[in-house]
């Protein structure tokens, strides 16, 4: 975009600020209760005006440069980027927040690969053993870290192993599972009450992530989930290729763990049923009810799982600028975006360089450009301001998963998380994507915000399959923290929304997670700067209002936040 134009539109967005502000301020003589809007000072303005998408584009080039190797976590492309991003921020005059006075904050990961040595076979009580096979019949993974297990244990049948209070299910109704095997199905019970797990959406409680955690605490040492594709939206091969090869996870810390986290193929879990004398159809359907209790079956899993374990590290980089109020300053807005991609495959021909240019040079592009305006403003906001950039995304949010635990502040303290990842450079935006954000008490800001900078926001097309749950922000709501991802919507100027809706198929089925995504001096960073402008907004607003952002009351991620706020001043 021409500088005049870019000046232009910059400055219509500023008006229509100010006079928000400037109405804010009187309807608040008028009431003084309302305490939603808070004046972005004109220090503010300036310094979200200095937003350029010529810096965004900058950052991208050099982040997606084919010297960068791809971006792997704890390869040294991506020790590289964390250097490089370390060293803007050391630029911008924004203090270290990681490990013992430096940017870098240590991520400890683990590789585990299980290997061809491993056995895996339902025993029941009459009849022949199964032997299962590996990749065909089952995958799965050791996560207790070690190079040999051993199982000889009971499966037990827990339904969708879910034990979610608020929305009064329970499928373990206090069975002492210690020791045994899990069999369980995927996703949630099915509503379309939006009360009910969230009608049509996806909830956390439906992500094997959950069920795998769940099911450790209560002390089980394994799990089998049932894949059927319709329910976890993914086939098999899905599966497959995401459980073979090296598995990435962060080193244990005496939580816990599973001997064998595993999915079986639906044909299995009918055998199984066969087995026990029971009809797999009926089982799930018994599953659908509150009144589901765990089910003992007359198999036994007996395993030996090797792996090969290879420790590993990578850093997630961390700055922060201290508020200028000295009641808030102890407390603070958090920026998020990963910068790790997925490295070099060596073993493919030709281009084997994942660059990762939108996925996600831009988002860390969108964070530096924040630090800079943030930095070199005239005025603080009265919270203080994190910027973290975050490592092994890629690998399952597991950067973010060690930020939320360690943060460099209490989690009661961070008041909102904004995250950017994949926004792409398609021109000037007319909508933005803020999923998530209508789950927090600081929506109608998002919504006045977004009115102000002429965006329309767009909901979630398919909240099934469960997106909220896939990137950063996610890691930091697990504690409690409210959080949602900025991205740039489907219309843009000049162009209609199929146009917008047929870039991102081309993206997807193309591009993404492909050598491809690659930077082209065509791209243009308008789309990036107009959402990094926004956030600026936002998280400013965020970081002066007198209160700390919430959930909305029953929202699954509310008890984490009472949790992490008790006692707190
Ligand atoms: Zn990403």
């Amino acid at each position: 975009m021409p500088r005049q134009i870019l000046f232009v539109a910059v400055s219509v967005i500023l008006i229509a600020l100010a006079t928000r502000a400037v109405e804010a301020q009187t309807s608040s003589h008028r009431k003084a209760s309302v305490s939603t809007s808070t004046r972005l000072p004109s220090a503010a303005f300036a310094a979200l005006e200095t937003i350029d998408p010529e810096r965004i584009r900058a950052h991208v080039r050099f982040l997606s440069h084919d010297l960068l190797e791809g971006r792997g976590t704890g390869q040294r492309g991506g020790d590289i980027a964390a250097e490089y991003i370390a060293t803007q921020f050391a630029l911008y005059g924004l203090k270290p927040a990681g490990d013992s006075g430096t940017y870098m904050q240590k991520v400890p990961l683990v590789g585990v690969t299980t290997l061809p040595d491993t056995t895996y076979s339902v025993v029941p009580q009459h009849g022949d053993a199964m032997n299962l096979k590996f990749l065909d019949d089952w995958v799965g993974f050791d996560e207790t870290q070690q190079t040999s297990s051993d199982i000889n244990a009971d499966i037990v049948f827990v339904g969708y192993g879910i034990e979610a209070p608020e929305y009064k299910w329970d499928d373990y109704k206090d069975t002492d599972v210690k020791g045994k095997v899990l069999l369980m199905l995927v996703n949630e019970p099915p509503s379309d009450d939006p009360t009910f797990f969230k009608g049509k959406a996806l909830t956390f409680y439906g992500r094997w992530v959950y069920k795998y955690l769940e099911a450790a605490r209560k002390g089980a040492v394994g799990v089998m989930l049932v894949h059927k594709t319709e329910m976890a939206s993914y086939g098999w091969d899905v599966v497959r290729n995401s459980n073979s090869g090296e598995k990435s996870f962060l080193k244990a810390e005496g939580q816990p763990k599973l001997k064998v986290q595993s999915w079986i193929q639906l044909s299995v879990a009918q055998k199984l049923a066969q087995a026990s004398g029971m009809d797999l159809d009926k089982m799930m359907a018994d599953a659908r009810s509150t009144n589901f209790h765990p089910v003992a079956l007359p198999l036994k899993l007996h395993a030996h799982i090797a792996s090969k374990v290879r420790p590993f590290e990578s850093n997630n980089v961390i700055a922060t600028l201290s508020g200028s109020d000295k009641n808030l300053k102890s407390q603070a807005v958090i920026y998020t975006a990963h910068y790790d991609h997925l490295g070099v495959r060596p073993d493919m021909p030709g281009d084997n360089i994942y660059n990762g240019a939108d996925d996600n040079a831009t988002g860390c592009a969108i964070l530096l450009e924040l630090a800079r305006a943030y930095g070199q403003s005239a005025q603080e906001p009265r919270r203080s301001i994190i910027f973290a950039s975050v490592t092994a995304e890629e690998q399952g949010l597991l950067g973010s998963e060690y930020l939320g635990q360690h943060p460099p502040i209490p989690a009661g303290s961070i008041t909102l998380d904004l995250n950017y990842d994949d926004v792409k450079p398609l021109g000037a935006p007319q909508e933005v994507e803020v999923s998530g954000a209508e789950r927090t008490t600081f929506y109608p800001n998002v919504q006045a915000m977004a009115k102000d900078f002429r965006l329309t926001i767009r909901p979630d097309a398919r909240p099934e399959a469960g997106h909220y749950y896939r990137s950063d922000h996610f890691s930091l709501a697990r504690v409690g923290i409210p959080a949602f991802s900025i991205n740039e919507g489907m219309k843009f100027k000049g162009h209609d929304e199929a146009w917008g809706l047929e870039q991102d198929r081309e993206y997807t089925a193309k591009h993404y997670h492909q050598p491809s995504d690659e930077y082209h001096p065509e791209m243009d960073f308008t789309a990036d700067a107009a959402m990094a402008r926004f956030g600026f907004a936002l998280g400013w607003e965020a970081a002066s209002m007198q209160k700390m952002v919430g959930w909305q009351k029953n929202d699954e991620f509310a008890p984490a936040r009472e949790k992490s706020q008790a006692g707190a001043p």
